[in-house]
């Protein structure tokens, strides 16, 4: 008999019917002979509405209280599931993360999970129940509740999968899998049947959002394998696991709207800028990605650099205090860009990787405004305006197009436009 955990996202479970039809799907893993431990996440978008009702009444939520709050949001789901499945005659027990034993260090809205202590779930399986977990939270050293980031149930499912030594990590969401692009702009993507590690770590951080990061570190670090498949259909999905023997020069292709671009003008070109800029802008919490130096003759130098929009404000008022400090004359900020990346582990090994996409963006006459590189990792920033060619044309260029083309997913126009829009 093998333990199977099952991890279903917020999609999954938006609606009492989906609820309904995860129970069934549990039931008949149950039935086929499996034990279940399930991990689910909040009803539909319900983790943004808690978070819009937060700041509603508070601009600074204080971190203890938001997690108090967060964490009600699977426990909604977590109890419907348990019933859904009682109501099929099947021996269900709903856990929240205190008592599924999940440790975590005290770092509020992005706890780190430190142990599990599996016991009471074990109990409830070997007693023939679907033990149904709470995803995304835990409690710390002090009792408190905590949770692990947004996203955070995939990294649930992962450390319970490993916790309770599981058979199998299969984490259900409205996609069947990971593909070698987005399939809603790039028409031509395909399933991959597996994944490096390393290549869905990169395209993870790039902006791909079938598996949180954090999760994937996760498995990296423990060696769990991840089966990422659709909750609406019974078709195999992509395992993420070690490296196997052949790689392709490039995996897949990820891109990322929800970045901007600040400007810092006529900066005096001396040493400890760089150092009191940076230094300033994290200390305001602000996740610099990319960050590009230009020399003008006067011995003056504009650095810009990109960040998630959710950062843009702090990094403002940041801004507006360290310009005095280094000499700066102004500072401008362009929202309109979009980051497109190119990952796979075969580019180390590989020469002329740039040079062929900025060929091909060049005859696509998309402009390139930043360059970011790892050793498996190219990133382009563009208008956010050329975001979807520049996916498109590249992923032709490396050979990713499959022969079929997503009809079915193909967006229009309009709803590239809205999709690609901010903020999304
Ligand atoms: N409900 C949380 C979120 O929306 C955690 C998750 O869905 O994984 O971020
Ligand atoms: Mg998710």
């Amino acid at each position: 008999m093998s333990l199977i955990v099952a991890k279903f996202g917020g999609t999954s479970v938006a609606s009492t019917e989906r609820i309904r039809n995860v129970a069934k799907r549990l039931v008949k893993m149950k039935q086929e002979g499996h034990d279940v431990v399930a991990v689910v996440s909040a009803m539909g978008k319900s983790t943004d509405e808690l978070v819009a009702m937060a700041a509603a009444v508070n601009e600074n939520p204080p971190a203890r209280e938001m997690d108090r709050l967060l964490s009600t949001g699977e426990q909604v789901s977590m109890t419907l599931l348990a019933m859904a499945i009682d109501a099929l005659g099947v021996l269900a027990m709903s856990f929240t993360g205190r008592q599924a034993g999940i440790r975590t260090d005290e770092a509020h809205e992005k706890a780190k999970i430190v142990s599990i202590d599996a016991e009471r779930i074990m109990s409830a399986v070997n007693d023939g129940k679907i033990a149904v977990i709470a995803g995304f939270q835990g409690i710390d050293a002090n009792g408190e509740m905590t949770t692990l980031g947004r996203g955070g149930s995939d990294t649930t499912a992962v450390a319970v999968a490993y916790g309770l030594n599981a058979d199998e990590c299969q984490i259900f969401s409205d996609v069947e899998g990971v593909f070698t692009a987005d399939p809603r702009v790039c028409p031509h993507a395909k399933k991959l049947d597996e994944i490096s590690y390393d290549d869905m770590l990169e395209l993870s951080s790039a902006g791909s959002g079938v598996l949180q990061m954090r999760a994937v570190e996760f498995a990296r670090k423990y060696n769990v394998v991840i089966h990422s498949r659709s909750a609406f259909s019974d078709k195999p999905g992509t395992l993420v696991k070690e490296a196997s023997m052949e790689k392709a020069v490039v995996t897949g292709i990820a891109h990322d709207t929800s970045e901007v671009k600040v400007t810092v003008r006529s900066i005096p070109d001396v040493y400890g800028v760089a150092a009191a800029l940076f230094t300033g802008l994290a200390q305001a919490q602000v996740s610099v990605d990319m960050i590009i130096q230009n020399l003008s003759n006067d011995g003056l130098a504009d650095i810009s650099f990109t960040c998630p929009g959710k950062d843009l404000g702090r990094a403002q008022e940041a801004l507006k205090k360290l310009m005095p400090e280094i000499g700066a004359r102004e500072f401008g900020v362009d929202e309109d860009i979009a980051k497109v990346s190119l990952v796979g582990t075969g580019m180390k090994s590989s020469p002329g990787v740039a040079a062929k996409a900025f060929s091909t963006l060049a005859e696509n006459e998309i402009n390139i405004l930043a360059i970011s590189t790892s050793p498996i990792r190219l990133s382009v920033v563009v208008r956010n305006s050329q975001a979807v060619d520049a996916v498109r044309c590249l992923h032709t260029a490396f050979g990713l197009d499959a022969d079929e083309v997503f009809e079915e997913t193909m967006l229009s126009a309009e709803e590239i436009a809205a999709k690609m829009a901010k903020g999304r």
